[in-house]
């Protein structure tokens, strides 16, 4: 049984980077999955893998069943989940084709289903460090080796999308402390931690967002054609952190027990 997942972001839906595919189709208590799980072997190892955005990227940011696809994760025994993600930088120092391994998060959603708890019980869950500090240290290291042009730490902002932001909120954004933009980290990590899973993220650096002076406005061509470039070194870090994880107890897991009311 696969422990490892990787939630597939925008530019990385393929589960033909997995040998022995099988499809696992399931229904939740909270609705529909984004799509299918596959599962697969890298290497020995057996890995599952979700797509955020359902096949052929349909579904907007604020329209993913998050609990859905955390819960349907936890079930099949996943233990870590790591989850890719395309972003816009906040910062000089980040450059597009950058990969960023996020510490914090700022939440600027809006509308989202943020907790599996709101129906008799109430959980209050610690988000000091909301990414799982090993998980992370993985990844870092695996990128290092690789020579992968990385950062180790990053504050990434959610905001709801589906448009840009504009540029005085990504100026905003920057005062506020954020390095990088997407519209996908929040309330995933949050309900990953819920649900006792070790969750990290691998942020891919599309673009400078809109802050920056010479920034042509932010287009989803620009992104995608970046992104192509950035594919290749998160498969190899995720291909090479797989084999590396101490799928052993996590404090990540049992978080949610002095989280309870
Ligand atoms: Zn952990």
């Amino acid at each position: 049984m696969a422990k490892i997942a990787m939630i597939g972001g925008s530019g990385f839906d393929d589960p033909n980077i997995l040998s022995e595919i099988r499809q696992v189709k399931m229904g939740t208590p909270y609705g529909p999955l984004s799509s299918d799980i596959s599962t697969g072997k890298i290497g020995s190892i057996e890995v599952a893998l979700i797509n955020r955005h359902g096949k052929g990227h349909r579904i907007a940011p604020s329209l993913i069943n998050n609990r859905a696809n955390i819960w349907a994760l936890k079930e099949i025994g996943i233990t870590h989940i790591v989850a890719t993600t395309a972003c816009g930088s906040l910062r000089q120092e980040i450059e597009p084709g950058h990969i960023v391994f996020p510490d914090q998060f700022i939440d600027w959603t809006k509308s989202r289903k943020n907790s599996f708890f709101e129906g008799d019980q109430v959980a209050h869950i610690s988000m000091g460090d909301p990414f799982c500090k090993k998980l992370r240290q993985i990844l870092a290291e695996v990128a290092a080796e690789l020579q992968i042009k990385h950062h180790m730490s990053a504050t990434v902002i959610t905001i709801e999308g589906p448009r840009f932001s504009t540029r005085a909120e990504s100026r905003m954004f920057r005062a506020l402390g954020a390095d990088i933009v997407n519209m996908s980290t929040v309330p995933e990590v949050v309900l990953a931690r819920e649900a006792g899973i070790c969750y990290a993220s691998i942020a891919m650096s599309t673009d400078y967002d809109s802050w920056h002076v010479s920034e042509a406005p932010v287009t989803w061509e620009m992104i995608v054609q970046t992104m192509k470039t950035n594919v290749e070194s998160v498969k190899q870090i995720f291909f090479n952190s797989v084999q590396r994880i101490n799928y052993e107890q996590c404090e990540c897991k049992t978080a949610i027990e002095s989280a309870l009311v």
